[in-house]
């Protein structure tokens, strides 16, 4: 007999027969001898007509009134599942999360779980009655006993917390997809499924706008070790197993704020390559990546952003062994780089930087964390380390800094975020190829798994963002402890930063040596970022603050593409045939993301899933 935790989405639970139907499937997996948790969703769009309820009032709802109000979806469906489970013949009882006690920070509208109470539940569970939770909802501690919501999605993350809780032998999200698909489905109805995935590669797609599960919600499966499986409440096909890691025996308190990084990791086998000046037109970074990758070089880390106007810079990484071949190829092509709209401009210069370093922070939730890569940049500032690049992902923060440094940014990084030195995590210095990978490996996780096969595909996913917002700051100083500033006043508003690029350029304005800086944010957070910033432009030294909300972020995803030269160059090459210009470049270990026009990120998106192959024969439907 097991413990399963089940959870249906508000199109599973969107109409009467909807909840019949899921009753049933609860009842017979009830019958085959298993106890079960269910918690779910608002029925169908029913949080969407609440937040439209609320705009109507104000356009500016008061934060605490809005958990209050769309907490109540999830209780209409409780209610209703257990008493078609009860018309079954089968006892339940229906539980909100504050009668369960899923403690909140007292954080609305976003509030992470704190810890789960697990004697009411289990008491009820051992009388014989299946438990239904309302999702997406919590209670705030310290006796004010305010009503929390987690953030939109969260009932992916009340199930998978709920079942680190009760320890249970595994989650199952049913949903309105048959599980994992390369991409959504919805976008490019030849998308594949998938039998496994691995959480770090989950949890990147999850943050970059693949919104099958709650970044979160993996977050939690990873740090847990719950085995979790997406599947369709429509069909019994077995969906897409998650797959972690070993568990790392971690405590329930303080479930999703207790520390967040596992490893420091650094790599001091690297070289940098630049190429500053090149034309803003579709096609450019294929061409440099697409004859980089047919001489056999993997980069790394790659990076690039608008400068001014209508000239960008591109930078990338690799291993100091490869290094002049790479250097070689950037001269070659750098000549035939001007920009067409100025004949007379310079050609594309090449800038090499022999003496860098890569230090990390590896764990989960980097991204949704911001006070995690805050901390990291005002570690290094403390430590007087300038950073040269910045690459963000929710499984890992990446600085480049000068190699003499290095030693000194990782034990202060190991002493910010308590990593005893000689804890796994020294990995990557030297190492064959620049990329590092943690979870790549078939898994050791406990049955029921399909087990990945133990070659990934290079990429596994594509996803698309279409809620993101770029922020640019001119002419930030060019000194350590600058962007533990910009970042640290960021994350005190609990604004997410992704893609963080500083302009290879650097220009002396006053004495002063300046770069740009450009990072994308979630949009509802634009305007208010972009405010918050410009008021203390003086006070820090920086130039004006640009917002643009006219964008998409477009990503590929797969453990795979670690030490596979070309998969950057594929992925450019796709955008350049369709004529989508790249806006922004950048990279982490497992994933490459590129942020376009708004208007072309359906067409990126469905571009970049056929270079790929990663299409099937077969078309989805998804229900209405
Ligand atoms: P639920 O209400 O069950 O939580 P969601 O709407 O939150 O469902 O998530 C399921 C939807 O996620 C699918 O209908 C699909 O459109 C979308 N989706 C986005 N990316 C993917 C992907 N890679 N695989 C499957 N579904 C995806
Ligand atoms: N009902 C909430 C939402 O629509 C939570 C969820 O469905 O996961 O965001
Ligand atoms: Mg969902």
């Amino acid at each position: 007999m097991a413990l399963i935790v089940q959870k249906y989405g508000g199109t599973s639970v969107g109409s009467v027969e909807r909840i019949q139907a899921v009753a049933q499937r609860v009842y017979k997996t009830v019958k085959a001898g298993n106890s079960l948790v269910v918690v779910v969703s608002a029925m169908g769009k029913t949080t969407d007509g609440l937040v439209k309820l609320a705009n109507e009032i104000s356009l500016n709802p008061n934060r605490r009134e809005m958990d209050m109000l769309l907490s109540t979806g999830e209780q209409v469906t409780i209610a209703l599942l257990s008493m078609a489970l009860q018309e079954l013949g089968q006892p339940a009882i229906s539980m909100t999360g504050a009668q369960v006690g899923i403690v909140t920070e007292a954080e609305y509208s976003r509030a992470r779980i704190l810890h789960i109470e697990t004697t009411r539940i289990s008491r009820h569970i051992n009388a014989g009655k299946v438990v239904v939770v309302a999702g997406f909802q919590g209670i705030s501690s310290a006796g004010e006993m305010e009503i929390t919501t987690l953030g939109r999605g969260g009932s992916d993350t009340s199930a998978v917390a709920i079942a680190a809780a009760l320890r249970a032998n595994f989650c199952e999200i049913y949903t309105d997809v048959p599980g994992i698909l390369t991409t959504d489905p919805r976008l490019v109805a030849e998308a594949q499924l998938m039998d496994a995935i691995t959480c770090n590669e989950m949890l990147e797609l999850a943050s970059l706008g693949a919104k099958v599960l709650h970044p979160r919600a993996v977050e939690i499966a990873r740090n847990y070790g719950v085995p979790l499986v997406v599947r369709s409440s429509w069909t019994d096909a077995p969906g897409t197993w998650v797959t972690s890691a070993k568990p790392q025996g971690r405590s329930l308190i303080n479930l999703e704020i207790a520390r967040p990084v596992d490893n420091v990791e650094f790599d001091t086998d690297q070289a940098k390559v630049a190429l500053l000046r090149v034309p803003d037109k579709p096609g450019v970074a294929a061409r440099l990546f697409g004859e980089i990758s047919r001489q056999k070089v993997d980069v790394d880390l790659i990076i690039q952003s608008v400068h001014e106007g209508n000239s960008n810079d591109i930078a990338f990484t690799v291993t100091t062994p490869i290094l002049k071949r790479a250097e070689a190829v950037a001269a070659a092509i750098a000549p035939a780089l001007r920009n067409q709209s100025n004949p007379k401009s310079d050609e594309a210069e090449v800038m090499v930087e022999h003496n860098i370093a890569k230090v990390s922070i590896a764990g989960a939730g980097m991204i949704g964390r911001p006070g995690v890569a805050a901390k990291m940049f005002a570690t290094l500032a403390e430590a007087g380390v300038n950073i040269q690049m910045i690459s963000t992902s929710e499984v890992k923060v990446s600085c480049v800094v000068d190699a003499a440094e290095c030693d000194r940014a990782v034990s202060a990084l190991r002493s910010a975020f308590e990593i005893e030195a000689g804890e796994e995590g020294t990995r990557g210095q030297g190492g064959q190829g620049g990329r590092i990978i943690e979870d790549n490996s078939p898994l050791s996780s406990p049955s029921p798994f399909s087990p990945l096969s133990s070659s990934s595909p290079p990429v596994r996913g594509v996803a698309l963002d279409l809620n993101q917002a770029r922020l640019a700051i001119r002419q930030l100083p060019d000194r350590p402890g600058m962007a533990a500033k910009l970042f640290g006043l960021l994350a005190k508003h609990n604004i997410s930063v992704d893609m963080i690029i500083q302009s290879q350029r650097c220009r002396v304005i006053d004495g002063v040596p300046r770069r740009d800086i450009a990072f994308t944010v979630s949009r509802i957070d634009g305007e208010s970022a972009k405010e918050m910033l410009t008021q203390v432009a003086a006070e820090l030294g920086w130039g004006e603050v640009v917002l643009d909300s006219a964008i998409a972020k477009v990503s590929i995803v797969g453990a795979g593409m670690v030490g596979q030269p070309g998969v950057a160059a594929k992925m450019f090459e796709a955008l350049a045939e369709h004529q989508i210009n790249i806006q922004m470049i950048a990279t982490s270990e497992i994933k490459i993301s590129c942020v376009v026009a708004q208007e072309q990120g359906v067409k990126a998106l469905q571009a970049i899933h056929a270079a790929f192959e990663l299409a099937g024969s077969e078309k989805f439907v998804v229900p209405a």
